[in-house]
């Protein structure tokens, strides 16, 4: 078995000589300010051992990657029922798609793209004020990175909500279908605020060992979840975690995952690793386009895909 160290640093290496980046995310003004030529990577394994490189402690803006542990926050204080709200097929339509919306009654299809991202997020709301709900999301990421120095970037959110007329557009909609029950600007607050929360690659890959390890964080033996809810969560990461990009990247990289428009991705190699990439620059899909060529090499050559060597 090569080595995590070498694997992961000769990888950062190849990354950074490449000029084809993809483009920075532009339709959240504050985004499109990110370097481009940033690019991180953090791997945390089994037995704890880290291998990082790059820029891998530098902060970026998590974005949608934020999905993943508010599903779970809201799985933990709903349970099931949340499926009512919110279905678990892949979209196979752009993340901020409103055309489905229209045939489903207001359902959205899964809680990755951003309509079932805030109508999860109107959950977490429920039971809290605005501030409430936040702060119960922060608490949670800076929990389960084990650091309490997250932070929330308010200059990101403030430019989302400025310029999120799209999400608006969902909000407002799911709303007619009585999909979401608090104000929509409630709701869009807390989205708003919980995509812009601000971590690094090695954060993020502590964030999500549960996810790796049966619901279970092996540093501090606490379990975050049941182990077959962590089994449905990667399961729902794997089919739509990138939108609709998420074949694509089942195909390449072979592992759970789920990406931001900052260009994170966050990929759960079940009982082996967690690991966190982040390259500002995006494909087509919204997804990190050498993020994810990164993951692929990384799943290659250490034989982590879910689907075999
Ligand atoms: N805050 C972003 C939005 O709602 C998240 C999108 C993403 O990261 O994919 O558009």
């Amino acid at each position: 078995m090569p080595n995590l160290e070498t694997v992961v640093s000769e990888i950062v290496d190849e990354m950074r000589k490449r000029t084809d980046r993809g483009e920075v995310a532009r339709y959240i003004p504050e985004l499109a300010r990110v370097d481009p030529g940033a690019f991180g990577l953090a791997v945390i394994g089994a037995d704890g051992e880290v291998a990082a490189a790059g820029d891998c402690d530098v902060p970026f803006s998590i974005q949608s990657i934020s999905k993943v542990f508010t599903l779970t926050l809201a799985l933990g204080m709903v349970g099931d029922r949340l499926w009512q709200r919110v279905g678990r097929e892949p979209s196979g339509s752009p993340f901020n798609s409103v055309v489905q919306l229209e045939y489903e009654r207001g359902v959205p299809r899964n809680p990755f793209i951003n309509a079932g991202a805030i109508a999860v997020t109107d959950l977490i709301l429920s039971r809290h004020q605005p501030r409430e709900a936040l702060g119960e999301i922060l608490r949670f990421m800076q929990f389960l990175a084990q650091d309490t120095a997250i932070t929330i970037d308010e200059a990101v959110a403030a430019s989302e909500q400025r310029t999120g007329f799209r999400n608006m557009a969902l909000a407002n909609y799911m709303k007619s279908f009585g999909v979401i029950d608090n104000p929509v600007e409630y709701t869009l607050g807390v989205y708003f605020h919980h995509c812009a929360l601000s971590m690094t690659c090695r954060q993020l890959a502590v964030a999500g060992r549960f996810l790796a390890h049966s619901g279970r964080d092996p540093s501090t033996g606490l379990s975050v979840v049941q182990a077959e809810r962590a089994k449905r969560i990667n399961a729902v990461m794997l089919t739509c975690g990138h939108y609709d990009g998420s074949g694509e990247f089942a195909y390449r990289v072979g592992l759970p995952g789920k990406s931001g428009v900052g260009g994170g991705i966050l990929a759960v190699a079940p009982g082996k690793a967690s690991i966190a990439v982040w390259s500002p620059g995006l494909d087509a899909a919204g997804n990190s386009h050498l993020g994810r060529i990164a993951l692929e090499r990384l799943t290659k050559r250490l034989g982590w895909s879910i689907f075999g060597e």
